[in-house]
């Protein structure tokens, strides 16, 4: 756990685990991202003074980069988070999610395997290689029940089918070479550093603002949704003490419809920013025409964390909620300068242009 690698760590999920690693974990990380329209050095700020941390602008399928790094860096861990991951995007380019999310998976476990089979046997033993995934590959649920770590992958959109595809390489890694690897299945995150792109910012920033608030349909597609920090110590708590060749399901079981979380966001922001221009924000909701292939439902039981590792939620919603509209109240630079040229606010995922 001392010497980690973590692609994708200018990104959301990555710049917490990152933060956690240098603040929490005494450890030293190399955070190796290709600084995509979603990664920013600017979710980094807080660790990139730490002589514990360092950063370098590396495209993870570019394995002869990955090769130097892993040699001179000597990892006892990888944790790979570099990905492809707004589903709106995929339907609209997924060239770019084969490319990073499958390609570049590949490219992380063929370097990890070489540079393990090298290490001395204390040290080979100690390796690891952490995947970090989503339940998107189940695909969408009925009206009951919840997926576990056996059930059947069903991937919807291009951004699940291309992290089932890497899923399915990161098994077969340890199946056939016995690389040390581990496996989590995430629900949806939310928190500080998401790019405002993904529902619960993009909702945030346009109420703040007084814009419509666009829900997908009716609003009634249901998420199972997790604090970002909560992530980060699950896949820290995976990494410590999960066994190799394992998956593992992470949720706080909080399932709920958008048009709930949009509505609640509404009536934190109604309380916290009172404006007599906007006034009830939940009257600025407005329906749009759906996502194609727009899943209905997820549910994750995280049964199997809990009781093998110990692993819990620490955040009920409504404090993680609270959490993250007090960060980007507060972070509303931050926010103007990962759009800038990136982003700007428009309806994506109608696949049109295809
Ligand atoms: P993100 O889009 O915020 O960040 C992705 C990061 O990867 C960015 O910093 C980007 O620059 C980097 N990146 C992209 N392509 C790269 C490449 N070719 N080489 C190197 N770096 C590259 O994504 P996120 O929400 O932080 O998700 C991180 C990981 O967690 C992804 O693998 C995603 O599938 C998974 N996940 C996300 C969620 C969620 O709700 N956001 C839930 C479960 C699992």
């Amino acid at each position: 756990m001392h010497r980690v690698v973590v692609t994708g760590g200018a990104g959301f999920i990555g710049s917490a685990v990152v933060r956690m690693l240098i603040r929490e974990r005494d450890a030293h990380v190399l955070t190796v991202d290709k600084l995509t329209y979603a990664g920013s050095l600017l979710s980094l700020a807080d660790v990139m003074d730490s002589p514990r941390h360092q950063f370098v602008r590396v495209d993870v399928c570019d394995a002869p980069a990955l090769r130097t790094l892993f040699g001179d860096f000597r990892p006892s861990a990888v944790v790979h988070l570099a990905a492809e991951s707004h589903v709106d995007r995929s339907i609209d380019g997924p060239a770019a999610f084969v490319q990073t999310n499958i390609v570049g998976t590949f490219a992380v476990l063929e370097e990890s395997l070489r540079y393990w089979r090298a290490l001395p046997a204390l040290e080979a033993s100690a390796f690891r290689m952490l995947h970090v995934s989503t339940d998107e590959v189940f695909g969408s649920l009925g009206p009951g029940g919840f997926v576990t770590e056996t059930t059947a992958y069903d991937p919807s959109s291009p951004y699940a089918a291309s992290k089932a595809s890497a899923d399915l390489l990161v098994r077969a890694w340890h199946r056939t070479y016995g690389l040390p690897v581990l496996t989590t299945n995430c629900s949806n995150n939310f928190g500080p550093y998401q790019f405002p792109e993904k529902l619960i910012p993009l909702i945030i920033a346009r109420a703040m603002a007084g814009q419509q608030l666009p829900v997908y349909g009716r609003g009634e597609n249901i998420r199972d949704w997790l604090h970002v920090d909560d992530h980060a110590d699950a896949l820290l708590t995976v990494l410590a003490r999960g066994r190799p060749g394992e998956t593992y399901n992470v949720s706080a079981r909080c399932t709920k419809t958008n048009l709930d979380v949009v509505r609640a966001i509404c009536r934190m922001l109604d309380t916290l920013q009172p404006d007599s221009k906007i006034g009830d924000r939940e009257s600025l909701i407005e329906f749009v025409s759906d996502r194609p292939g727009h899943d209905r439902r997820y549910a994750v039981d995280p049964q199997k964390i809990e009781t093998e590792l110990g692993w819990r939620a620490g955040k009920t919603f409504d404090a993680a909620l609270a959490d993250t509209v007090a960060w980007f109240l507060t972070h509303q630079d931050w926010c103007a300068a990962v759009q800038e040229g990136h982003y700007d606010g428009a309806r994506l995922g109608l696949g049109a242009a295809r």
